[in-house]
């Protein structure tokens, strides 16, 4: 059977649930989407493309983003990164100010809000212009000179994100940004404003399930063994306190993002995109995680 049949019978068995959860509010720009879109993309290594639904309708991939800073940023600091931020689990919410003050500033991992923070803060210090280097990177790895920030959504964010702003004064007081935390905060909110539709998403991810290599236009973006190192954060620490849930569940490395993307990567085989705005109470797409989760179950492959 083709994965697009998988997807349709999947996504059928899935209209019998019930339609749980709720798109995200506390960016008041994110509520103006559609709850009931859903789209999927799956890219194979050897470049084979299968889809289903609104595959190719932009939404805001969020927290998603936060693996191409870190891919960035490690790509600059090396092995030294680590001495900023952690590469545990965080067992909290993605905006946990509780957790940072016991671990004196040294967020757990970098796909929370303080470690993305973190990673900002260092792409800031080696850059003239952070904001277009990190534009700059995303196309090359994505492959698409179209991919943009939305400022709709990043004025939006910076309205209303006073949590955000608590976590970086107190990361300051520690000693671990070294820029001014205005500049900090407006760079991670173009970073989690950035747009893609699935097919720009699962194919943009595609190299972390091609030992960091793009597939289609051979450029290496990092080497096997941060490749292996960045699928391994996202396993432990991609859906914040429901990291431990969703490997269980989907048996995948992924993230994702409260716009309610989700971008999981089957190392050497493929990368899939899936979008479906309303959350759970942990603040991941109800239904792309179902979906992911009957994807690998009627597969019968997964990571384990
Ligand atoms: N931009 C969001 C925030 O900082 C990201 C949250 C997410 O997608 O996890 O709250």
């Amino acid at each position: 059977m083709k994965y697009s049949d998988i997807f349709s019978q999947i996504y059928f068995d899935l209209e019998n649930r019930p339609d749980l959860g709720q798109v995200a509010s506390y960016i008041p720009e994110l509520k103006n989407v559609d709850p009931a879109m859903f789209g999927v993309h799956l890219t194979t290594v050897d470049n084979c493309e299968y889809s289903f639904g609104d595959s190719e309708v932009k939404f805001s991939i969020q927290s998603i983003a936060k693996v191409l800073s870190l891919t960035m940023a490690y790509t600059l600091e090396g092995e030294n990164l680590w001495k900023r931020v952690g590469v545990e689990p965080s067992g909290t919410s993605f905006n946990s100010l509780v957790q940072l003050e016991h671990n004196k500033g040294i967020p757990r991992n970098p796909l929370i809000n303080g470690g993305a923070l973190v990673i900002a803060d260092v792409l800031i210090s080696h850059f003239e212009n952070p904001k277009q280097e990190l534009l700059n990177f995303i196309r090359l790895v994505s492959n698409n000179e179209s991919i943009d920030f939305c400022e709709r959504i990043q004025a939006s964010e910076k309205e209303t994100g006073f949590c955000n702003a608590a976590l970086v004064n107190l990361m300051k007081s520690y000693g671990n940004i070294e820029n001014d935390v205005e500049e900090v905060l407006d760079f991670y909110y173009n970073l989690c404003s950035i747009e893609m539709t699935c097919k720009e998403l699962s194919r943009t991810f595609l190299y972390l399930a091609n030992n960091g290599i793009v597939p289609a236009t051979q450029q290496e973006i990092i080497c096997p063994s941060m490749s292996k190192r960045i699928n391994a954060i996202m396993q432990l620490c991609g859906f914040y306190d429901e990291a431990g849930e969703f490997s269980f569940k989907v048996g995948l490395p992924g993230k994702s993002g409260v716009g309610g993307g989700i971008i999981a990567i089957h190392p050497h085989k493929y990368s899939i995109a899936v979008w479906s705005p309303k959350l759970n109470l942990k603040g991941n797409s109800n239904k792309g995680i179902w979906f992911l989760e009957s994807f690998t179950s009627a597969l019968e492959t997964s990571i384990f």
